[in-house]
This record gives C-alpha cells, structure tokens and sequence, in this order.
C-alpha cells in the first residue's frame, strides 16, 4: 500500500515511548517513501488511545493528550484515506491505526451505517471527538496491509493495484467479519473485491474457491470453480476440505464427476447413419460407428473434466481418413462439431448457457 509521511505537532514524548505510535526522528522521516505532508493538511492535534486492552477485548478509552507544542511527531498516513480525501460528502472523523502505525482517516458513519457490531464496538456512535475537539483515533491489531483492504472494501475501491498477496486478502476477509462487515456484500461481480477475489483463480484455485466458500462468495466460488477443472481431487487437504464447508466440497466433486458423466453422454451417440447406397452399405456405416465408440472409450478413460474441445476434435477427427463416403465424412464432420459445442457448454459456471435453438438444424 502507499502512504506519506504526515507531521503532527505535539510532544509526543511520553506518548511514542510507551505506545510507540508516533515517530519523530529524521531517521524516520526518510525511512518511508512517500511526500512530506504540506502545513497546512496537518491536523490540528492527534488524539491516540491507550494500548491498553480492556478486558472485554476492547482497545481502551482515548487517553488524554500530553503533548506540547514544540515537539513534531511524524505518522505514516495511508494515501487514499488521507485527513484530507473526499470519498465521502464530509471530511474523514476517525483515525484508525494499524498495528504498523499506519494512519487511516475514515468516516464513522459509514463505518457504522455498513457494520453490525459498531466495528467491534471501537467507535462510539454518540461521542464525535475525543472530549478534546480532535477526531477519535482507534488503534487495530491489524496490519496496514490488511486494514487498506478492509478499508478499500468498505468504500468500494479496488486495491488491486496494491498487489495484495492471497493470504493478506484473506486475513482481510477475516478482518471484515470480525468489525461487523458482511463480507458477501462486498463480492458481487460489479464490485472490487469481487475482481481482486477473483485474480487470484487462475493461480491458485482451489485456495480461491476454498476462500470464497468458506465466507459464502456464492458469485466468487462459481466463478473461480472454472479453474478448478484440472485441479486433481486426490489432493485435497483435509484443511481445505474443511475449510470450504460439506456443500462446496460436494459441488467440487460434483463439477468434476459432472463433468465426466457428460461427456460419457455426450460421445455415447455416433454419428448419424444415412440411407443405404451402392457405395456405402450398412456393414460399412457400422464399421463407422465402430471406429467412433473405441475412439471415445480411449478419450474418456485418459479424460480430465478440462478436456479440451481441441483435444476431442484431435481425437475424432482422423477417423473419416479410412472412410471413402462422402455422407458418412460429413456426418463425422457434423458430429466432432457438435460435440465439440455441447463439451464447450458442459455447465463449469452455474450462469453458463448456450442456445442450442440458434445452432443449425443438422447440428442440434
Ligand atoms: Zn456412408
């Protein structure tokens, strides 16, 4: 994620020794790679809570400033969420606080409004500053890496660009339950998360589905089950088995036995016989359809559910280079084509559909 430097002015002293929350040293101030915040974005005061943690698990109270006025004390400060970004109608209220001493300016009314434990009860709905006019500041446990994604979520912004690594999402996922977010809300196909869910499939697929399943991505799950075609069962942990649930772990199985029934059912057919004629009788058209069925016996006994339409038409084929009738060449012809259509619609996505009333009528 990006950040910037931002210099608050206050003593700090006491404050950043023993919480360790402001850093005033220049050594600091050139150890992060972002711009100098101008005076005039400088807030006022910051108001940080004592670290402490209460004993319902609560971070504490907001402890009471002691800082001076010489003293300036430099924070690291997300920049999208800066002191001064508009994503909403008003100026952020709120500073959140990763555990890397990220600052986060946020709003509390969307938090609020999206979470259904008041984010953990953090922030209080009825108190707007800290009993010193600053805005509240609530320290997380949480990494800025995982706070930017819970961040970037809750405000519908792709993080995409950050690079994110699976397992810092997935602890984002895991963040955003447990401030109260529902994380199904977040993943429908038309938001980012969705899309930054979703990048991770290709490379890590059964982790991808697992993860999704495991929070109810329904949208997520189907989509990234498209590469799980060649994804072989026999290797599935018992972590992941348990992890993506009974119901998904079925329609994993069930992707792949589907997949295998229907292409069983698919080649089951020959190719259509036509009238007998002077060059091409019945024992003929037989051999034919004998031809077919050993060719398609081969396939689905070395077949994995991400056959190939490619591999079937390789297959099939080269068997019309023994066949001198031209009826029964292009009765072949039409039956690759065909099965090549229907193995392309086998369902791999739920939403996936072809219409077979558009395809010709010889085809159908
Ligand atoms: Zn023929």
């Amino acid at each position: 994620m990006d950040y910037f430097d931002l210099q608050l002015h206050g003593d700090g002293g006491d404050f950043n020794d023993e919480f360790g929350l402001g850093r005033s040293d220049e050594a600091l101030l050139t150890e992060q790679h972002g711009v100098r915040t101008p005076a005039s974005l400088r807030p006022r005061q910051i108001i940080c809570p004592a670290l402490t943690t209460a004993p319902n698990g609560q971070v504490g109270t907001p402890m009471e400033s002691h800082w001076s006025a010489e003293r300036q004390v430099t924070m690291s400060v997300s920049t999208t969420f800066q002191p001064t970004a508009m994503l909403d109608v008003t100026f952020p209220d709120i500073a959140l606080v990763s555990s890397d001493q990220i600052l986060f300016y946020v709003h509390r009314t969307r938090l609020l409004a999206a979470s259904a434990n008041k984010f953990k009860d953090l922030i209080n709905p009825y108190s707007p500053t800290d009993g010193t006019g600053g805005p509240p500041t609530v320290v997380l446990p949480e990494s800025a890496d995982v706070l930017n994604i819970v961040l970037h979520t809750i405000y519908y912004l792709p993080a995409a660009q950050f690079l994110p690594s699976f397992e810092t999402v997935s602890l984002g996922l895991e963040s955003l339950l447990k401030y109260g977010f529902a994380p199904q809300l977040y993943a429908t196909p038309s938001q980012p998360l969705f899309s930054l869910l979703l990048s991770f499939a290709p490379h890590r697929p059964i982790d991808t589905f697992a993860l999704a399943a495991a929070y109810g991505l329904e949208d997520v799950a189907v989509a990234s089950s498209a590469h799980l075609l060649s994804f072989s069962l026999s290797t599935l942990t018992d972590e992941l088995a348990e992890r993506m649930g009974s119901i998904y772990l079925k329609r994993l199985f069930f992707l792949h036995l589907g997949r295998m029934e229907a292409l069983k059912a698919l080649l089951l057919a020959p190719p259509r016989r036509h009238p007998e004629a002077r060059d091409c009788d019945a024992s003929q058209q037989t051999t034919l359809a004998r031809a077919w069925a050993l060719a398609s016996a081969h396939l689905v006994w070395d077949a994995r559910p991400n056959l190939s339409t490619h591999l079937l038409r390789a297959t099939l084929l080269p068997l019309e280079r023994g066949i001198e009738c031209a009826l029964c060449r292009q009765a072949l012809h039409d039956r690759v084509v065909l099965l090549m259509i229907k193995w392309a619609a086998v369902k791999v996505r739920r939403k996936r559909c072809i219409d077979f009333g558009s395809l010709p009528m010889h085809l159908r």
